[in-house]
């Protein structure tokens, strides 16, 4: 068992797990099972539960290594990574899927997938669809086609990404030491464990050590991953994968190792990004449309009257009252001229007028943030 003294981990219900290379590959004998099996197991007893998990996976690069034991160890140009990565990618995910009656998919991702609002939007929808399905969604980064200006670079950086995409409400990350210690727990005598971490500080990032020797990552990776969660309001834990009984522990919802908390709510980081980012059109919308989305309900074309600007799916759009009152912000499902063609219409209509259906929402409940009840006076209504 882990050093690190048990604590409660914060109740959850949909969470990223990430898992490092060092827990899966080593450089001469490619992929293991060992260390796998354990968090696989977490992941179905949490299903059983009737929660959601998504696996960040590492390990393309080193099982393709060790693939090609000639060639591979002395293969460090970024192509030659590139195509170690296309390697190992296969048998990283037929390693997870062995574990696994239910179906894996595999879900590749580049930063800029992530910061195009369209395809964020779609990656997005994708991974939420999988869960819904009930598969496991084991994703990547794509390090066949990332270059480097299109790489997040490190797989703890993309699983806080992927946490933010799908609404998580905690990150797990499964590493090879107990947990965020003071100082190196090899070296230094005084090293302490750092159990709860409310403020990731310069003094803590100063306590991160160097990168492990088959991941990009190390600590200092690790906490900027917490850090990026953090704000996003998902609290992040940090544990050792190869311990079975904290693996164990952590499926009963104790956690031994280093916990670092959430800043505000979840929904309010959502929100807050909808309420302020700049808006490239707006929808006005009818009578009815309006008493829907009080409601909490999603905008359907149907109640769509005016579609003005020029927005593109996922962007972020005005939804305006009739006579002009500002009602509420949200993610645009299609782009302003699809959505004219579509204003008006049933949602069943969708697919005969434009050929497609992303959603039968224009605007979905998930997606969209109230600003103020157009018949009462006091400010803010909860979405
Ligand atoms: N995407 C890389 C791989 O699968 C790993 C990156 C990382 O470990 O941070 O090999």
């Amino acid at each position: 068992m882990s050093a690190f003294a048990p604590q409660s981990l914060p109740d959850w219900k949909r969470a990223v797990l990430k898992v490092g290379s060092s827990l899966l590959a080593s450089a001469d004998t490619g992929l293991s099972p060992r260390f796998a099996l354990g968090l696989a197991q977490f992941v179905l007893a949490s299903r059983q539960a009737g929660r959601e998990v998504v696996i960040v996976s590492s390990g393309a690069v080193a099982a393709g290594r060790a693939l090609l034991p000639k060639n591979g160890e002395a293969a460090q140009t970024m192509a030659a990574k590139q195509a170690l990565a296309a390697l190992g990618q296969a048998q990283l995910i037929a390693l997870w899927q062995r574990f696994f009656e239910l179906p894996a998919a595999q879900v590749l991702l580049t930063h800029d997938d992530l910061r195009n609002r369209r395809r964020y939007l779609n990656a997005r929808s994708a991974l939420l669809e999988l869960l819904r399905l009930g598969a496991i969604p084991i994703v990547n980064e794509n390090d066949t086609v990332a270059v480097d200006e299109l790489k997040l670079g490190d797989n703890d950086n993309l699983a806080a990404a992927v946490a933010s995409l799908v609404d998580a409400d905690l990150l797990l990350i499964a590493t090879d030491i107990g947990g965020l210690y003071s100082g190196h727990p090899q070296r230094d005598p005084d090293a302490r464990h750092l159990a709860r971490i409310e403020t990731i500080t310069p003094e803590v990032m100063a306590m991160a050590g160097e990168a492990g020797a088959l991941g990009t990552g190390g600590m200092r990776t690790k906490l900027e991953a917490a850090a990026k969660a953090a704000q996003a309001g998902i609290a992040t834990a940090l544990f050792c994968g190869r311990d079975a009984a904290t693996v164990t522990a952590l499926g009963q919802g104790t956690l031994h190792g280093s916990l670092f908390t959430a800043q505000g709510s979840r929904l309010s980081a959502r929100k807050q990004w909808l309420r302020h980012a700049p808006a490239a059109g707006a929808l006005r919308i009818d009578a009815g449309a309006c008493a829907a989305l009080l409601r909490g309900a999603s905008l359907l074309p149907g109640g769509v009257r005016h579609v003005e600007g020029d927005f593109r799916r996922g962007d972020v759009i005005e939804i305006l009252a009739e006579a002009g009152q500002l009602l509420a912000r949200g993610q645009a499902q299609y782009n302003a001229v699809d959505g004219a063609r579509i204003a008006g219409r049933h949602s069943r209509e969708i697919e005969a007028v434009l050929g497609f259906r992303y959603d039968e929402a224009m605007v979905h409940r998930d997606d969209l943030v109230l600003l103020a009840s157009h018949q009462s006076d006091h400010g803010e209504v909860a979405a």
